[in-house]
């Protein structure tokens, strides 16, 4: 059995992540600092033997102790509306942050695996993209502070495995959605379920050309499983190339919900890129890996979880009082 640090394990991806490596019998020290992920998505596991939790800033030093033999680095707030919010702190968490768990996976000779993303890509002028492609991306615009920290990121970790020879393995992640996602995070699949919900006109921004690709979570924790098993320091995308424009989502989320809300257009953020979509050969061959969930699928069971969340959780953020877990 493996210890595993994952950080981040608060929010969307790290709390999957949790999962995926405790039902493999593992054991998990997750670590958040709880700015952006909600201690609600982790407290099925806080009874569990083989679950530790560290409210932590890993920006800061980060000391664990004992052994560790895989770390996965998924702080980071990852929602346009949060990386606007705290530009700083999303800058620090993917630059300091990764160099300071770089220094922790040399210090206990363990596997490094960073999330990284299709952001590194910015506003492409490949399509769809693949790892060849260096990006377009403003260092200086509003999402440079995502963008950039990411590309530092996969910078240092691959001075890490040339300079040290750190084991590492970095994970391009294009658009996922499932269930756990914030309903109020900006992105656009909880934005348009949240809206239908409330019954809510749903905000396309520009004229919904614009298109995503959108993987169902599930898909993605394999993709990240298997890589961080395989032998591959380089980049590798994992998302799922099935391309929808925005307006067109917008109208899938109409009829998902059934409900008859009108779409009204709002101004385009600016360098919001205009298309994304993965390139997954090398996934295929290296991995075996492909997504098997369909977005009609996928977006099914997303829906139903929003559908079953309170009143209070439709309107408001989650209260984070993760004291009343911590084991006596
Ligand atoms: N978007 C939208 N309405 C919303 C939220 C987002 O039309 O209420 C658009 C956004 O401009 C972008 C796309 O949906 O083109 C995906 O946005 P998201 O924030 O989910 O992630 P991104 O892929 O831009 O990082």
């Amino acid at each position: 059995m493996s210890r595993v640090l994952i950080t981040g394990a608060a929010g969307f991806l790290g709390s999957h992540l949790c999962d995926r490596f405790i039902k493999e019998g593992h054991q998990v020290v997750a670590m958040d600092n709880l700015i952006t992920g909600s201690i609600k998505n982790l407290e099925h596991l806080f009874p569990l033997e083989n679950f530790e939790f560290f409210h932590q800033d890993v920006s800061n030093y980060v000391h664990v102790s004992g052994d560790l033999d895989y770390i996965l680095h998924f702080a980071s707030p990852a929602s346009p509306i949060d990386y606007l919010k705290i530009p700083i702190q999303t800058l620090k968490v993917s630059s300091l942050g990764t160099h300071n768990l770089l220094g922790l996976a040399k210090a206990k000779k363990a596997k490094i695996l960073v999330a990284s993303t299709s952001e590194v890509y910015g506003d492409p002028l490949q399509h769809p993209q693949s790892e060849e492609y260096w990006g377009n991306v403003n260092p200086i615009g509003p999402r440079g502070v995502y963008d950039e920290a990411k590309r530092f990121q996969e910078a240092i970790t691959m001075a890490y495995h040339t300079y040290h020879g750190l084991d590492i393995a970095i994970v391009r992640i294009f658009n996922t959605y499932g269930p756990r996602m914030r309903l109020n995070d900006g992105r656009v699949l909880p934005a348009f379920i949240g809206q239908a919900l409330r019954g809510e006109d749903l905000t396309v921004f520009g004229d919904g050309s614009q298109t995503r690709s959108f993987c169902y979570v599930d898909d993605l924790i394999e993709g990240i499983y298997s890589l961080l098993h395989a032998d591959y320091p380089y980049p590798v995308n994992i998302g799922n190339p099935d391309e929808i424009s925005i307006l067109d989502f917008a109208e899938e989320i109409i009829k998902l919900t059934g409900t008859d809300q009108k779409i009204i257009f709002k101004e385009l953020p600016k360098d919001d890129p205009m298309q994304r979509r993965p390139d997954i050969k090398k996934a295929k061959e290296l991995l075996s890996w492909e997504p098997k969930v369909n977005r009609a699928e996928g977006l099914k069971i997303t829906y139903e979880y929003f559908k079953s969340l309170s009143e209070e959780e439709l309107y408001k953020m989650e209260h984070n009082d993760f004291t009343k877990y911590i084991k006596k």
